[in-house]
């Protein structure tokens, strides 16, 4: 099954794909991860795009459909998990040209609807694992009390440069102008399904794999 985790900036869409990676060994391919390495790697690519970032503006369209054409070759697992890709239309159609050479498609779209004002809260909050990438909540998935990541024991915990709330003002209004859209395209091509993301995080896991088994 390949899928898309639609959502505004804090949804949870990374949070899920992680799960779903080691419970049913489904493939992530998320854009902003791999930006995020390329910039902490100082490539050419990396050095253009990090102002960008930082403001929370998009990238361009040709940088991450370049990045998702190169991961769609290999295995891809029991399925591709896109996650914050595509973002806009011109995304999705790139997508689906990709995925027909490849031979491959689309099984589902889970929106995951969460309102701006928990997203504030969520973005505020979220740290990072550096060394295996497990995502935290300083309120509702705290950093384990002996400073050691749950899942990879490293004490590496990180929090993003565009976490702050002028560029996640922007994000949302990026995501409102140019990512929205997609929910009336896939809706059209009758993939969209709808997922509360304000419920707990083992509630929204159910929901998602109720789709994925239906
Ligand atoms: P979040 O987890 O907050 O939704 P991401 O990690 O997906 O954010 O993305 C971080 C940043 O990387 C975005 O604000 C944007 O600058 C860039 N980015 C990631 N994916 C894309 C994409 N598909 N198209 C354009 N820019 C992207
Ligand atoms: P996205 O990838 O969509 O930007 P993340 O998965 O990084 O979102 O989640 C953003 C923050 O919200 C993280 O700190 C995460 O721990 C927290 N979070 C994710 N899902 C939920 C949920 N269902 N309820 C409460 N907090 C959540
Ligand atoms: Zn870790």
């Amino acid at each position: 099954m390949n899928i898309i985790l639609l959502g505004p900036p804090g949804a949870g869409k990374g949070t899920q794909a992680r799960h779903l990676v080691e419970t049913r060994g489904m493939v992530q391919l998320s854009t902003g991860d791999m930006l995020r390495e390329a910039k902490d790697s100082g490539t050419d690519m990396g050095n253009r795009v990090a102002e960008v970032m930082a403001r929370g503006d998009l990238v361009t369209d040709e940088i991450v459909i370049g990045l998702i054409r190169e991961k769609l070759h290999g295995d891809t697992g029991a399925g591709i998990i896109f996650d914050g890709f595509p973002r806009t239309l011109k995304q999705a159609t790139a997508l689906k040209e990709l995925m027909d050479e490849e031979g491959k498609s689309l099984d589902a779209v889970i929106e995951l609807r969460v309102r701006d004002e928990v997203l504030v809260e969520r973005i505020a909050g979220r740290s990072t694992c550096g060394n295996c990438g497990e995502v935290y909540h300083d309120v509702t998935k705290p950093q384990p009390a002996d400073g050691k990541c749950e899942r990879c024991g490293a004490a590496d915990f990180r929090r993003r440069a565009d976490d702050n709330e002028e560029s996640l003002r922007n994000r949302l209004m990026e995501y409102y102008k140019k990512t929205s859209p997609l929910l009336g395209y896939y809706y059209a091509h009758d993939l969209l399904k709808r997922v509360d993301g304000l419920a707990e995080i083992k509630v929204v896991q159910a929901s998602i794999e109720a789709i994925l088994d239906a």
